[in-house]
């Protein structure tokens, strides 16, 4: 078997002056996630589906919240270290395609900058870094403006 299939879900508190940041894009908005690292829902995400590809157990599993080491840390630098992992299996990613799912702020003025820091961070092409945007109809913590919630699916393939 040459090809891999990954999934990844995450969610995060929104709270007031914290920074919001998606994809390693830090996003204008008087609410951020409050999280013991910086919060960036997508990337946590984006991380479980590649761990889950290959079966390396999940996020907290290798960046635990408990190691102080961890505390304040820029995710994109956590998933330049999965990123790593998988390459150094024999292992690459062809694409990855997310959902962000939250009430506001309204995520489309900012997608295509959220996809191109992705897709930096990932050393992948462009059109092989999807992310979408949803709203959840006012219902739960998400539609109601309290949370942040992303999923992520991740194909890799063998080198
Ligand atoms: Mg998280």
């Amino acid at each position: 078997m040459n090809i891999r299939i990954g999934q990844g879900y995450d969610i995060h508190r929104l709270v007031e002056g914290r920074p919001f940041i998606l994809g390693g894009y830090s996003i204008p908005s008087d609410k951020g996630c409050d999280a013991h690292s910086d919060g960036d829902v997508l990337i946590h995400a984006l991380i479980d589906s590649l761990l889950g590809a290959l079966a390396l157990g999940d996020i907290g599993s290798h960046f635990p919240p408990s190691d102080m080491k961890w505390k304040d840390a820029d995710s994109g630098k956590l998933l330049i270290h999965v990123l790593s992992l998988i390459k150094e299996q024999g292992w690459e990613t062809v694409n990855i395609d997310t959902t962000v799912i939250l009430e506001a702020p309204k995520l489309r003025p900012h997608i295509d900058r959220i996809r191109s820091s992705l897709a930096e961070l990932c050393q992948l092409p462009l059109e092989c870094v999807s992310v979408k945007a949803k709203t959840k109809e006012k219902q739960d913590a998400a539609g109601q403006g309290l949370a942040v919630e992303a999923q992520a699916i991740a194909l890799i393939k063998k080198v």
